[in-house]
């Protein structure tokens, strides 16, 4: 089993994709390795590409604040997306490249071994469960090849639809009593 250290030095020089052409920074995920929870979304934007760092865009605001209010501190989880690296112009990630990428995800999964897996908007829950609409599938819990699976809003969702604020909050308060 890799140590997170070692899979995040991996993805720093990893060429696999053509999404290493014009990254700044690879963005590996961060967070406890001893995380009950993993949160992953679809791909690095423009502030991650920056930093190195998932979700500390306005999106990322979102985030932090509503885990803070569902009881769960951000540091006690582990954030990261499908891919590492950002797609240009904030596309969607190609299949391809997400076929590529997947086994890092693979890997950081094995590693941190969380008790539940959150899967942020449609394209990770598609990536993650083979599932495609968020709107029907969040607060489910889903079992899949021995691990449990908790899809709920990407937040960045809920900056356009304020409604769907509550019940990102409502998920996450879910996903911290099933994480135990
Ligand atoms: S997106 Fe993933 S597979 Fe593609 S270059 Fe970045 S780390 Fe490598």
């Amino acid at each position: 089993m890799e140590e997170i250290e070692n899979i995040k030095e991996t993805i720093s020089k990893c060429e696999r994709c053509d999404l290493s052409n014009n990254r700044k920074n690879t963005v590996p995920g961060e967070g406890s390795k001893d995380a009950d929870i993993m949160i992953i979304g679809e791909a690095p934007g423009k502030k991650e590409d920056e930093t190195g760092r998932p979700f500390v865009g306005r999106a990322g605001k979102v985030l932090t604040e509503a885990l803070e209010k569902a009881g769960i501190k951000r540091s006690d989880v582990f954030i990261t997306n499908v891919v590492k690296c950002r797609p240009p112009k904030n596309r969607d990630p190609k299949k391809d490249e997400i076929k590529k990428c997947r086994g890092y995800l693979e890997d950081q999964l094995e590693t941190i071994e969380p008790n539940i897996i959150v899967p942020l908007g449609n394209s990770a829950l598609k990536t993650l469960l083979g599932q495609q609409r968020i709107s029907e599938k969040r607060g489910e819990i889903f079992e899949k090849d021995g691990r449990k699976y908790m899809p709920t809003y990407h937040p960045a969702a809920t900056i356009y639809n304020r409604k769907l604020r509550p019940e990102l909050i409502k998920d996450l308060e879910k996903i911290g009593e099933e994480s135990r």
